[in-house]
């Protein structure tokens, strides 16, 4: 049978490599339960060669001046924006996430990055400092490339993720070796095409693919200087540990279970969109997301009110369709991991089903296109009077689920939502500006926000605080994640100080 999409082999060596592999899968598009195309897993030996690949670009690659570095950059910046439909295209049939989205959001986003980061060299953002220490003595730094990195991904964010990964590192100086998730492949080598179009020379970044025994070969390498890893607790835990044993630099991009916390004060219309938007956006397959909603006891009636009115206005349906905002799960396994979540929440937890619930959505009956009915469609699903012990408000669901929880005092709500293990994002609605930022200083997370909810903009660090992750991403501080320090000492006084003078 005949695939909408070409098969996806590794790529190193600046070419795409059929022999690579000896086994493939599919990949699925969501929608519809259809494969899309076939997916060459990359052998043990084709890994290596991928990193010899990236070894052997490392010399010339860091030595090129950060401007022409930042050139090349550029050029790929601008022909991923040319090619932006077509990408979101291929986001869509690989995520389900409506072509609404993967257009608006998925592509622009990751462009954006490589070209700040572009930006950021070529205008001195890898300048050292210098210290006179004394007339006669002086220290410098430099920022060094750190060689080939790992840059593993989620299948939330596809090309974003890999561009957020790929744009530092090789602005840096660095060379790639990218494994996308096995759920989502498609963009992988594109992007590597859009590179080599641009002029990042062969073996600057590299494509390999395969499920996570692949991914634990790259990252477990000893020829791998640094992993950058985007994923689930658990399997971060397992990748640093072994990064760590390899004395390797890390940045783990984990998962959350944020608190989207509405303050007393706050407009209700506000508050219900943040809180749609924490929730619903991506069909709520967000890193970010913010599960945990806190409402005062005396506004959740209004709240709730408003809320059911506005969740009318999510529309699932065609991915293609202008007006569809609202997509299917993105497989069949995570389908079944969020329907158990809703059902434990029903049966279980015992927590009010305000809407939605476990059954398949009542539309597809009826959409012209059956095939919709074997995809992986859930319903956005609210449950309220949740308390913070349930299975449901401590556990990432990564699905359209919101918990209501309602609370008394600001002192108690502060405590409640630093109540987890998690801590990668949180915020508040309010209109009140000194309480806005006294709780959001109290808030245990990387990533805050006031009246708003989800934007990441290239200009923004951020990464997780406790198990959510280590480092950031994006921002100034993004670009130090992907150089090492060298620390020099000049001494210019003709004489080398010393304790073994002669007496
Ligand atoms: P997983 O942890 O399942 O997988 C992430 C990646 O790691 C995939 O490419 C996966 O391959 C690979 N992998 C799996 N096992 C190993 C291993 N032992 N060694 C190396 N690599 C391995 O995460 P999901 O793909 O399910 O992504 C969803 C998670 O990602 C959520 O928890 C979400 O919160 C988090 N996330 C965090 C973000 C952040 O910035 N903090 C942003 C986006 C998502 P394969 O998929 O092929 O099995």
């Amino acid at each position: 049978m005949s695939l909408p999409y070409a098969p996806r082999f590794a790529f190193y060596d600046g070419k795409s490599q059929s022999g690579s592999s000896t086994s493939s899968f599919q990949t699925i598009d969501p929608a519809t339960a259809k494969p899309v195309a076939d997916i060459h897993t990359t052998t043990h030996s084709a890994i290596d060669a991928a990193i010899a690949s990236g070894q052997k670009a490392f010399p010339a690659w860091s030595a090129t001046p950060p401007i022409e570095r930042a050139r090349i950059l550029q050029r790929a910046a601008a022909l991923l924006r040319a090619r932006n439909d077509e990408l979101a295209r291929i986001e869509t049939s690989d995520t389900g996430k409506p072509f609404t989205e993967t257009s608006t959001v998925d592509v622009v986003t990751g462009a954006d990055v490589l070209e700040y980061f572009a930006n950021l060299v070529g205008g001195g953002g890898l300048n050292g400092e210098t210290t006179q220490l004394r007339p006669d003595a002086w220290v410098y730094t430099t920022k060094n490339a750190l060689g080939v990195c790992a840059g593993i991904g989620a299948w939330n964010y596809p090309i974003q993720i890999a561009l957020w990964k790929s744009a530092p590192c090789l602005a840096a100086g660095n060379c790639m070796v990218y494994k996308p998730s096995e759920f989502t492949p498609l963009h992988a080598s594109v992007l590597a095409e859009v590179y080599a179009q641009a002029g990042v020379p062969p073996g600057v970044f590299n494509v390999i693919q395969g499920g996570g025994d692949v991914g634990a070969y790259l990252t477990k390498h000893p020829n791998i200087a640094k992993v950058s890893f985007t994923g689930q607790v658990t399997t971060g835990q397992k990748v640093a540990g072994s990064a760590a044993g390899g004395m390797k630099y890390v940045t783990m991009e984990l998962g959350g279970k944020s608190a989207c916390i509405v303050l007393p004060d706050a407009d209700i219309e506000q508050a219900v969109d943040g809180a749609m938007m924490a929730n619903f956006f991506s069909t709520g397959q967000v890193c970010t997301n913010g599960t945990r909603v806190f409402i005062p006891e005396a506004m959740k009636p209004a709240f709730e009110k408003r809320l059911l009115e506005k969740i009318q206005y999510i529309r699932p349906g065609d991915v293609s369709d202008p007006n569809t905002n609202f997509g299917p799960l993105v497989s069949k396994p995570h389908y079944d991991k969020v329907i158990q979540y809703i059902k434990h929440g029903i049966t279980t937890d015992k927590a009010k089903l305000l809407h939605g619930g476990p059954e398949t959505p009542s539309w597809l009956a009826s959409h012209p296109n059956k095939a919709y009915q074997n995809g992986y469609w859930v319903q956005p699903t609210v449950f309220t009077n949740c308390t913070d012990t349930m299975k449901i408000v401590q556990e990432e669901i990564f699905g359209p689920v919101m918990a209501i929880l309602p609370y008394k005092t600001v002192d108690e709500v502060v405590q409640r939502a630093n109540n987890t293990n998690l801590g990668l994002a949180a915020g508040v609605f309010t209109n009140d500006l000194n309480s806005a930022h006294k709780v959001i200083a109290q808030l245990e997370a990387g990533i805050t926000w006031v009246n708003t909810w989800g934007e990441s903009p290239a200009e923004m660090s951020v990464g997780g605080w406790k198990q959510s992750g280590v480092g950031v991403e994006n921002g100034r501080k993004g670009l130090e994640a992907w150089v090492r320090n060298k620390s020099t000492l000049v001494e210019m006084g003709g004489a080398v100080p010393t304790v073994f003078a002669k007496l």
